[in-house]
């Protein structure tokens, strides 16, 4: 019994040690991780979703408001938003976006996807530290 307890807590601090260490790694190689982007998904401005946008990265999901909702769709490195509730459909009509500062927006739903290339911030906070 007392064994097993054991093992299941060197486990747990084995576990806890591994993730430290990717952090430290993850955090370090910022800038060597070149054109990393992330999408951020905000509905009535909270952040939903976080979405790092890889060439290889596929997903689709629905974000729902208390006016509606929008499907969005991540592929190849881009995202745009598939189906959506909303009147106007502008959302429909901005396309696809990939580059860091890109964004969709639906006001009826108050929905908002940005994009933001980590490259491209590692080197302004870079910039505004020197
Ligand atoms: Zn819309």
């Amino acid at each position: 019994m007392k064994n097993k307890i054991n093992k299941y807590d060197i486990g747990l601090i084995l576990i806890i040690i591994v993730i430290n260490v990717m952090i430290l790694v993850f955090g370090s190689m910022n800038t060597a991780d070149k054109g990393k982007k992330i999408a951020y998904v905000y509905s009535n401005n909270q952040l939903v979703g976080e979405y790092t946008l890889t060439e290889d990265y596929k997903t689709e999901f629905k974000v729902e408001s208390g006016s509606g909702y929008n499907v969005i769709h991540i592929e190849g490195g881009k995202v745009w938003v598939q189906d959506a509730s909303c009147p106007d459909k502008v959302c429909l009509h901005q396309g696809k976006i990939s580059s860091d500062g890109e964004f969709i927006a639906c006001l009826p739903n108050g929905l908002m996807i940005t994009i933001v290339d980590n490259e491209k911030n590692e080197n302004d906070s870079d910039i505004m530290t020197k």
